[in-house]
């Protein structure tokens, strides 16, 4: 299998999974990887839990059809700009509840959890324009400096990773962080971590993860 076919291979399930995840209702969402110079996309309009790899379409970085038959997702100015901007190799937008929730009523996502950290530090909540303009793509932008997960409001979140499995995660773990503040505020006023103590977990998940030759502490020597 050429690595293409693995890319809307691996589309085609993660899509599955966002049904099953509760990330997205219908077909709503979406979802690339970046192979090369091409962009393997979802499909618009495709429902999630049949998608097939052939539903997944193939464009290149000006979005012009390479592969497939169907018409790529209505959201491709948002993708594209994730790859020719953001430096992205894969991308999920999801259309999750409690994320929609937060982004009625705050400009980012509370400083909760120090898992924040994995995006780069406090998640900002896009200004809201129609979906699939290039409007909405340049406030998503916007949104995502410095960070690779924007909230998009009312509508929902963005999260770009280095690969698909990554993306997949981090929209998981916005949706969590989102959840967790709106259980938090319904009863009371939040405490929240402060942006330096972020940015030290930031650092601290440079040297984070599975490694063969760990110093004594699991972290980077
Ligand atoms: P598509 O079905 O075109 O991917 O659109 C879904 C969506 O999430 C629009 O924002
Ligand atoms: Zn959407």
């Amino acid at each position: 299998m050429s690595d293409l076919d693995d890319a809307r291979a691996a589309l085609a399930e993660h899509a599955r999974r966002l049904v099953a995840d509760r990330l997205v209702a219908g077909t709503a969402g979406n979802l690339s990887v970046r192979v090369g110079d091409l962009v393997a996309v979802t499909a618009s309009g495709v429902a999630y839990d049949t998608m097939t790899p052939e539903d997944v379409v193939v464009v290149d970085l000006a979005g012009t059809p390479v592969v497939g038959t169907l018409r790529p997702t209505s959201e491709l100015p948002l993708h594209l700009l994730c790859y020719r901007r953001h430096g992205a190799s894969a991308v999920v937008h999801t259309h999750s509840a409690a994320a929609v929730a937060l982004s009625l009523l705050r400009d980012d996502v509370p400083l909760v959890h120090y898992q924040t950290a994995i995006f780069g530090g406090a998640v900002s909540v896009a200004e809201y324009a129609p979906y699939g303009t290039d409007e909405l793509a340049a406030t998503t932008s916007a949104a995502l400096a410095d960070r690779t997960a924007a909230v998009m409001r009312h509508h929902g979140t963005i999260v770009l990773g280095a690969t698909l499995r990554a993306a997949y995660d981090g929209a998981a773990h916005l949706e969590w962080l989102c959840d967790v503040w709106l259980r938090a505020a319904a009863v009371g006023t939040p405490r929240v971590l402060t942006t330096d103590q972020v940015a030290d977990v930031v650092e601290r998940f440079r040297g984070y993860g599975r490694r063969d030759h760990a110093s004594p502490d699991g972290r980077d020597e």
